[in-house]
């Protein structure tokens, strides 16, 4: 069994801590070492105990944080919509229209046109530090290509979430019932093999997206097909998509853009993670959720990217960390926190987001002497995956 020691670790960011001091929480440990056996972290100590491994991997002086988890991704497409942002930047407000333009490219591609452009924004995704990552269907809209699009995201992650209830598409515009109908019918018997969630745009602040009442039937559905719930809720303007997330149990409710007291407080009463996404915020020149409100009232924060071809084509969780920091009143712990061990806590799993002796190494290094520099150096490409035996950066030594 080949096991490989880490050292030259300015810090060793476990998200393991625990109180109310955000950067406790962080469980930072200086001058530490890891090692990794056969992809399981093995141990981790002072680095003056660190025991004898096959090899070594000294990253001189740089951190190691747990990998980010992206708990929010729509990455099965084809085709983009550089024109439709170009068309907002000049003024054009997104109503959630542009949807299908993606959902025509994506039917008319080939199973390995798709097959690849997933593979390249996984790669993408994970060359900057990502590992886990969720990624929803939804530019199918019926029930071949939802299928299709949900057997491709099985093939790289384990959280594939049912999103058949994107939009309402084209052709069921004037008969919206049947298209719930079929979404909750055969759709859903169809992609649930395939999938560990299920998703619903509740927002009534869209002509094209769902009412509360029809989202209800969506995650009532999936909920029978043995689905965990998710929800997009309160992106474009107040609704009842978070409340009725809350009621339901929803793992998460996504976006939390307007949100009057009533909803803080059923999040704050509630077992559902408030994830933020201020990619979309950022790339639709909206106003920004208030992550303060939500942390001051004690409701649990997430971040992801919502990469996706129409509000947010970002796969960068550093992004993010730097918007929540600068735009949304978040301490650069907490948005670390949230990039990692809250985001895998909204997925349900135990074994991402958080550096831990029996838990996969799902680890990142900063090129950077602390995690606080991820929030201070915005638009650096400061982080990096942990792959094999190998060290991210080149200047790292090793040594068998
Ligand atoms: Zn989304």
């Amino acid at each position: 069994m080949s096991a490989v020691l880490h050292t030259g670790l300015a810090e060793l960011v476990t998200c393991t801590g625990e109180g109310p001091d955000p950067v406790e929480r962080l469980g930072v440990l200086p001058d530490a070492a890891l090692v990794v056996r056969e992809g399981v972290v093995d141990w981790i100590g002072p680095v003056a105990e660190a025991p004898v491994a096959d090899e070594r991997v000294d990253h001189g002086g740089r951190s190691m944080i747990p990998a980010f988890v992206d708990s929010h991704s729509h990455l099965v497409f084809a085709g983009d919509r550089s024109a439709e942002f170009t068309a907002r930047m000049a003024g054009i407000p997104y109503d959630g229209g542009g949807i299908a333009t993606t959902m025509t490219a994506t039917r008319a591609a080939t199973e390995d046109e798709l097959r690849a452009l997933l593979a390249a924004r996984v790669a993408e995704l994970r060359g900057q530090g990502s590992d886990l990552v969720e990624i929803k269907t939804g530019y199918g809209l019926d029930v071949a290509t939802e299928t299709r699009a949900a057997r491709l995201a099985a093939e790289v992650t384990d959280e594939v979430t049912f999103l058949g209830a994107h939009v309402v598409p084209p052709e069921y515009r004037d008969h919206r019932a049947d298209y719930v109908e079929l979404v909750t019918g055969p759709m859903l018997d169809a992609v649930a093999p395939y999938a560990r969630w299920i998703d619903v745009f509740c927002e009534p602040n869209s002509p094209y997206s769902f009412t509360g009442e029809e989202s209800r039937e969506v995650l009532e559905a999936g909920r029978r097909a043995g689905l965990g719930l998710r929800v997009h809720g309160n992106q474009l303007g107040p609704g009842p998509g978070v409340r009725l997330a809350v009621e339901l149990g929803a793992a998460s409710v996504d976006h939390c853009t307007f949100l009057d007291d009533a909803d803080v407080d059923a999040l704050a009463g509630g077992d559902t993670i408030a994830t933020l996404l201020p990619g979309v915020e950022f790339s639709t020149r909206s106003p920004y959720p208030d992550a303060r409100r939500l942390l001051d009232a004690g409701v649990r924060v997430a971040l992801a990217t919502d990469c996706n071809p129409g509000t947010c084509y970002s796969s960068s969780m550093p992004l993010m960390i730097a918007l929540a920091v600068r735009e949304m009143g978040m301490h650069p712990a907490e948005a670390l926190c949230a990039a990692t061990a809250t985001a895998a806590d909204s997925l349900h799993r135990t074994d991402a987001g958080r550096i831990r002796v029996g838990d996969p190494a799902r680890l990142t290094v900063l090129d950077a002497p602390s995690w606080e520099h991820l929030a201070y150096r915005p638009g650096v490409p400061l982080s990096r995956p942990v792959t094999g035996a190998d060290s991210p950066w080149p200047s790292s030594q090793r040594s068998a």
